[in-house]
């Protein structure tokens, strides 16, 4: 699990580092607002804003990764090493393959039909456990109606 070391001209704050220490305990992948609630009661001086700087820096530096997930917000790692996403085509929750579920390693090298490879991307599509039973959301509504 080796990370990439930042330049030292980069200093780290407080903030930043507790970001970096609470995407690196979940393997939840939060996004924003996810992220936000916990760090609030940790820092109660942290604004939106200042997460938003924050990530943005953290994932410059290569500390963590964004994951583009289409139709849904931006969600975020702290797992910076290879790995692959399973991710709810219903609510876009994303969690990681597990290693050997894969054995893919795509190289990095060389052309593709004439494209110089710069990346690659590869995710796996589901629908995630809460989806499959209706969604959290469908189970509270019920749950009231019932009452
Ligand atoms: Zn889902
Ligand atoms: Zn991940």
């Amino acid at each position: 699990m080796k990370k990439r070391i930042s330049p030292p001209k980069r200093r780290r704050t407080r903030q930043r580092m507790a970001i970096l220490e609470e995407l690196c305990s979940t393997t939840l992948h939060p996004n924003v607002a996810e992220l936000y609630g916990p760090l609030k009661s940790r820092l109660p001086s942290i604004s939106m804003s200042t997460l938003y700087r924050n990530l943005d820096a953290l994932r410059q530096a290569g500390d963590i990764l964004e994951l583009q997930i289409p139709g849904h917000n931006k969600r975020y790692d702290g797992r910076t090493t290879l790995h692959y996403h399973v991710i709810c085509e219903r609510c876009g929750a994303v969690r990681d393959v597990p290693e050997d579920y894969v054995s893919l390693r795509p190289g990095l090298r060389g052309e593709i039909d004439g494209f110089e490879l710069t990346g690659f991307r590869l995710d796996f599509i589901g629908i995630c456990p809460s989806c499959r039973n209706g969604g959290s959301d469908a189970r509270a509504r019920s749950h009231v109606l019932e009452n």
